[in-house]
This record gives C-alpha cells, sequence and structure tokens, in this order.
C-alpha cells in the first residue's frame, strides 16, 4: 500500500472546526496514512489543540513549540517543556526567525529560538524551522548550539539547493509544500531535483498552500499525495518508489 505522510499540517486551527473529522477521513483514504500536526500558532492554544488531537487519533502527532509570529507571547520555559515531553509529542516547533513578515521584535525571536533549541537538546526530539528572509542567520544559531545532535527540518523550503547541502551537514532535512505544483515555480523544482530524495519530506502546512489543482482553496492533508506526485515527476522515478522513500525519512525523522 502507498503511504504518504503530511510532515506539517495545522488541522487543529479554526477552519477545520466545521469538518474536522471528514478532512482526517479524506485523507486516510487518500493514503496519507499520517499526519503531523504543528503545534504552534496562537501562542500555547494551538499547543494543546493539538496534542488533544495527537491523544485522539492514532494517525496524529504533535509538536510543541512557539512561532517567530508569536514571540511576544510570555515566555513560560516550564510548560513548554512539560508539552514537549508528552509522548506523541514527536519534534519541537515550528520555531526560527522570519525577518520577511517581521510581526514581532526580532530579539524576542531570537529568544525563542534559542530556548527551543534548548529544550530539544534537553528532550532529545528534531526541531521545525521556520525561516523566511533569515536562512544564514538561522543555520548559525543552530550550528552554533549545536543542534546537529537532535536534528531538524527546514520546512516550506525556500532556500537553493547549496543550502539544502549545508543543512545537510548538520544533520537537517527540508520539506516541500503544494506550491511545488504550481506552473511558475520552476526555480522549486530545480532545487528539488538538486537534493538527494532522502533529505526531502513532503508537507501541506494546510490551510495554506493547496497544491494544484486545489490552489487557492483550503489546503487539507490530503492534498499532500498531488505534492508527492509532482516531486515523483521531477526525480523521475515511479511515485510508489518516492513515495515509499519520503515515507521511510518521516518515519526515521520522528521516530514513529
Ligand atoms: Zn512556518
Ligand atoms: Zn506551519
Amino acid at each position: 500500500m502507498i503511504e504518504i505522510i503530511d510532515s506539517h499540517t495545522h488541522i487543529d486551527t479554526a477552519p477545520f472546526d466545521p469538518d474536522r473529522e471528514e478532512v482526517i477521513e479524506r485523507a486516510l483514504a487518500a493514503g496519507v496514512t499520517t499526519m503531523i500536526n504543528i503545534g504552534a500558532s496562537e501562542g500555547f492554544l494551538s499547543n494543546d489543540r493539538s496534542i488533544a488531537l495527537a491523544e485522539k487519533y492514532d494517525c496524529i502527532y504533535a509538536t510543541a513549540g512557539i512561532h517567530p509570529h508569536d514571540a511576544e507571547v510570555e515566555i513560560d520555559r516550564g510548560r513548554l517543556v512539560e508539552l514537549a515531553k508528552h509522548p506523541k509529542v514527536v519534534a519541537i516547533g515550528e520555531t526560527g526567525l522570519d525577518f520577511f513578515r517581521d510581526w514581532s521584535p526580532q530579539d524576542l525571536q531570537y529568544k525563542w529560538f534559542r530556548l527551543q533549541i534548548e529544550i530539544a537538546h534537553e528532550v532529545k526530539k528534531p526541531l521545525i524551522i521556520h525561516s523566511r528572509s533569515a536562512g544564514e542567520q538561522c543555520y548559525e544559531i543552530l550550528k552554533e548550539m549545536e543542534a546537529e545532535k537532535v536534528g531538524g527540518v527546514f520546512h516550506c523550503f525556500a532556500e537553493d539547493a547549496q543550502f539544502a547541502k549545508k543543512l545537510a551537514q548538520i544533520n537537517f532535512l527540508v520539506s516541500f509544500p503544494g506550491p511545488v505544483t504550481f506552473k511558475k515555480s520552476e526555480d522549486v523544482r530545480t532545487v528539488v531535483k538538486e537534493v538527494p530524495l532522502e533529505q526531502i519530506m513532503v508537507e501541506t502546512d494546510a490551510p495554506y498552500l493547496a497544491p494544484e489543482p486545489f490552489r487557492g482553496r483550503r489546503c487539507e492533508p490530503a492534498h499532500t499525495i498531488h505534492t508527492a506526485k509532482k516531486i515523483a515527476e521531477v526525480k523521475e522515478i515511479p511515485f510508489e518508489q518516492c513515495a515509499r522513500i519520503l515515507s521511510q525519512t518521516t518515519r526515521d525523522f520522528f521516530k514513529i
């Protein structure tokens, strides 16, 4: 059986309130057997919601963290460590730096980022990195704080293949979302082509970034299939083989 894992989704959020159950059923029916629900949005709120989902559904795992957009949330280290230790929490984040939107002060973004790397070491779980217009800055901190010991992934990867190579050396993967399927995303597909398949995961980042043919609509985990198919096409290998390698990488990464 073909299986695909959505390595980064936000189905705990409000856009899924009306039909969350159906969304999960559609994912399973499409072959998306497992979903990693990212517990970082709306401060600590989404951490609690993610863990509740992971407790309710075998096919869902959670992460614990504070998003760089939420860096102004009061720092509660003890609470975050407690969440991070939950048996169904498989990674820390998403955390990192976002200098593109710059919705929160940079010094606070750095503070939370460093704290979450520290916690990743403490609980021995990998990091989910959100980096926009801040690739080098993220890389420097990860290197300095020896994040290669826990590993991690740059989600919605937007840098070039050269940068992915640097990341491989510190034990980091890259993850691609739906836009890889867009007609005009030729440069992203070039990166997909050059990065070894074993360093790649797929994601939806739902509710955003729906792949073709759903572009512009609400994205949901079932759509991960379309992104994975495009990656197989770019890599010029059968979809089944591509799916097997993507899933194995993702299972190894999250230890699930
Ligand atoms: Zn993100
Ligand atoms: Zn996200």
